[in-house]
């Protein structure tokens, strides 16, 4: 019935307008921008947004604010439109820190112990305990039938061999929380572990983190307070006074909560074709890192050159080959904040996408493309479960044989890769939504998220190979008839 009404619509239509509807040919890759791809600029601009000046970026702070400042300004400076809120280049959002209060206090018997130094407590969590310490071992089920942990706090040590597979880490996070699980059921109203020295190495570490606490859109799930009572991870030295008899156990645990601004910085270049600007594709990155912390062999701000001031100044340069030749669809580009602190600026703007959800028609996102074999990236998205979009998989391989010709690792697309790298940067929340997304990617390396990640062991040349790569995919599917076809089954594994 449509198609017969729209052949009607084009029979009545005169000639001329006829022959001015039919669409322009596809450009042909002979004419794309690509010498605008410049090594030297990509170089420059990464110096810049990695240099201690901006003391890591971290989201919500304001060295990310100040960061984003510089990216809009860059911008700005290479002709790309505002495409943020209300004719800027800014769409600011509010993110959101839970912690365990300062003023949290817990000991046992006379140790008084500093809350994420010498005790660490799992999980944000409101208590008040004043329970007898009973020490169980390790916890067998015969030490556990020797007692009635009912209303009383329990401490034990922390054994067992990591399974096949399993990193010590997950494994001990795993234990702890189900094991503690089990102690709270039969009726235990705190749980104190005592570490082993396998752990001993990334106690301060964790607590640190933990510290630090968790961060959400306002609203989010992993701002939820746990109501449950504690789970406490001590360091092995502890096992000398924890086991002692008749000690108290004294937990006072308040949660406090901040609001933070973060930004998404956005700028367009607009599309030639009268019907096709409207729909975008969104080159997308982030920004933020992980600030100043812990001090690495006298290094205390984390730089994140490669995680991910490789995807800004990508970015940036794909920016200025659109601005030189646009394509017939516009050219998004989206610096989203506040990444590490769980994908927030990216669920942010995909949950208020300014030019509309249904006008995205890809997302090709840029996280950490600078590192690793000279010859081999990774493209996510790429494989099932996960992949939505075998057409746009088609056109990014297509374009990888155009241009940079790298040898494509598939091993960490996999659904199976312990890792889980499709679901760790901005191309998520888009693929939820069901629009066509893909990450370009170098993948991890012993530096990752370390002040060791700098911009003198960024490959320059290599990640100016993985720009070209994301702009030629771009670039096909800017100025193709249709936008890429989406898997009818997709169903994202998790
Ligand atoms: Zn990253």
């Amino acid at each position: 019935m449509k198609y017969t009404l729209s052949l009607l619509a084009a029979l009545s239509l005169p000639l001329a307008a006829q022959a001015q509807r039919k669409p322009a040919p596809a450009a042909s890759t002979t004419t794309d921008a690509r010498a605008a791809i410049r090594e030297a600029d990509i170089k420059r601009d990464l110096y810049a947004l990695a240099a201690d000046h901006y003391r890591g970026r971290e989201g919500g702070t304001l060295d990310e604010l100040r960061a984003s400042a510089w990216l809009a300004e860059q911008a700005r400076a290479i002709g790309a439109q505002p495409a943020g809120d209300d004719g800027t280049y800014f769409q600011f959002f509010e993110i959101q820190r839970l912690r365990l209060a300062k003023s949290s206090q817990l000991s046992i018997g006379s140790h008084q112990l500093r809350v994420n130094h010498d005790a660490i407590v799992f999980a944000p969590v409101a208590a008040n305990v004043n329970a007898p310490l009973v020490w169980v071992g390790t916890g067998t089920a015969a030490e556990l039938a020797k007692v009635d942990v009912k209303g009383k706090a329990v401490a034990l040590q922390f054994s067992g061999e990591v399974p096949p597979g399993l990193s010590f880490r997950r494994f001990q996070m795993a234990t702890m929380r189900d094991r503690s699980a089990e102690l709270f059921k039969a009726g235990a109203v705190a749980v104190a572990w005592v570490g082993d020295t396998r752990a001993q190495a990334v106690f301060e570490h964790w607590g640190h983190t933990y510290e630090r606490g968790r961060y959400d859109l306002p609203g989010g799930p992993n701002l939820k307070v746990a109501a449950s009572a504690p789970i406490i991870w001590l360091p092995a030295s502890a096992l000398s006074w924890a086991q002692q008899p008749g000690q108290q156990l004294l937990a006072n645990l308040q949660v406090e909560t901040f609001k933070y601004p973060s930004v998404n910085v956005l700028a367009t270049i607009p599309g030639t074709d009268a019907q096709l600007k409207s729909q975008y594709v969104l080159f997308g990155t982030h920004q933020d890192h992980d600030g100043v912390r812990e001090a690495v062999a006298g290094d205390s701000i984390y730089n994140g050159a490669d995680d991910n001031a490789t995807g800004c100044s990508a970015v940036l340069a794909i920016m200025r080959a659109f601005k030189q030749k646009p394509g017939r669809r516009s050219a998004l580009f989206a610096f989203q904040g506040a990444e590490e602190r769980g994908l927030l600026g990216s669920r942010y703007y995909s949950a208020h996408p300014l030019v509309g959800e249904k006008n995205i028609v890809a997302v090709l996102n840029a996280e950490m493309m600078g590192r690793n074999a000279p010859d081999s990236a990774s493209l996510l998205g790429r494989q099932r479960p996960h992949r939505n979009s075998l057409d746009l998989v088609t056109t990014a391989l297509a374009a990888n044989q155009r241009g940079p010709q790298f040898k494509l690792d598939t091993l960490w697309d996999r659904a199976d890769h312990p890792e889980g790298w499709f679901f760790r940067s901005d191309n998520l929340p888009y693929a939820r939504l069901g629009i066509p997304a893909l990450s370009y990617t170098t993948v991890l390396h012993p530096d990752y998220h370390t002040p060791r990640d700098e911009r003198e062991r960024i490959n320059y040349p290599k990640l100016t190979k993985m720009t070209l790569w994301m702009y030629l995919t771009g670039w096909a599917v800017v100025n193709r008839q249709d936008p890429p076809a989406r898997d009818k089954d997709f169903k994202l594994e998790r």
